[in-house]
């Protein structure tokens, strides 16, 4: 059975001991993690549509576990934003991507912007100058980081959240709205953010070409993104078929298995060097 949770309180009835014991299993193997070496960054590349070429990289968490594996995040990204240890997860995961930007940016390799996903509970005022810090400590310009967040993120407080975007996007670090189209923002508000990129979810490309309902959202999303003078890039691009419908509806860049699936840092290099992409 599942649990009810209303307000962040949550009731189990009692063959759900289980489940929270389960969690909480999680919960302080993942607390232990973010100390061991069991977390890392996989890399996934993003593509410019017109010419193929290389504009950045989206880290994605993993995690190890002696016992049980990988564990996927999406096993344990929800518990830890229920939990708040999520923020303690952000500063990981924002610390390793510099450090890995880092040692790119040293190895002479081309400049490449690494998108770190943040999740709303991260998105606070101590952000901008946590981010301004990290970039400075790791000697890298701003273009080498973009923030991925979602609708979510900006469902409270719009004024505040408005201000803490301007105070990142000031320094030069660049905005995208991640899985566009599945959350609640409003369109009104979408103007005001200032932000480089609108993500088209998964969820949409997964059904093009075959879906009239998808290829219809996704063609909106490229619109909408045009009208405001947003960039647009659709996620988990699997077939040529996909990636022709986004080429004629004018999107501008993609990002998926059909190129590559987020890889080790040492792979993405290693492809990187192999000039496998341009
Ligand atoms: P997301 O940000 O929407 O990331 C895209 C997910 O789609 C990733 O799953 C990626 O591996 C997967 N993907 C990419 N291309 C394809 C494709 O062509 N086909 C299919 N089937 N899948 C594709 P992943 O790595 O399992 O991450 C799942 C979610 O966990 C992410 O969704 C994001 O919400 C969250 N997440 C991952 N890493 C982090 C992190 O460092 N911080 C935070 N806050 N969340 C993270
Ligand atoms: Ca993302
Ligand atoms: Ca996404
Ligand atoms: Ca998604």
């Amino acid at each position: 059975k599942q649990g009810v949770e209303a307000d962040g309180v949550e009731f189990y009835s009692e063959d759900m001991n289980q489940g929270m014991q389960e969690r909480m299993r999680i919960e302080s193997g993942l607390r232990q993690a973010l100390g061991n070496g069991q977390l890392t960054l996989h890399y996934q590349p993003k593509f410019a549509i017109a010419d193929g070429r290389l504009i950045g990289a989206e880290a994605l968490v993993r995690w190890t576990h002696p016992q049980r594996g990988l564990i996927p995040p999406a096993e344990f990204i929800p518990l830890a934003e229920a939990t708040g240890l999520v923020v303690q997860l952000g500063e990981w995961v924002l610390e390793a991507a510099c450090a890995q930007a880092q040692a790119w940016k040293l190895a002479g390799v081309q400049p490449i912007r690494v998108a770190v996903n943040v999740s709303a509970r991260e998105f606070t005022p101590a952000l901008p100058a946590r981010v301004a810090d990290t970039l400075q400590r790791y000697g890298l310009e701003p273009a080498w980081l973009e923030l991925e967040i979602t609708e979510s993120t900006l469902m409270h407080n719009i004024d505040r959240v408005i201000g803490i975007m301007d105070r990142i996007t000031a320094q030069g670090v660049t905005l995208s709205l991640d899985d566009f189209g599945t959350g609640y923002s409003s369109l009104s508000y979408l103007k005001r953010f200032p932000i480089d990129t609108l993500k088209i979810d998964r969820s949409f490309t997964t059904g093009i070409p075959n879906d009239a309902n998808d290829c219809a959202i996704a063609s909106t999303i490229i619109s909408i993104a045009q009208q405001l003078k947003h960039k647009v890039i659709a996620e988990g691009v699997e077939t040529p078929e996909q990636l022709g419908f986004l080429q004629r509806s004018g999107c501008d860049e993609v990002q998926g298995y059909l190129f590559s699936k987020p890889l080790p840092a040492e792979e993405f290099e290693r492809a990187l060097r192999e000039r496998s992409w341009a």
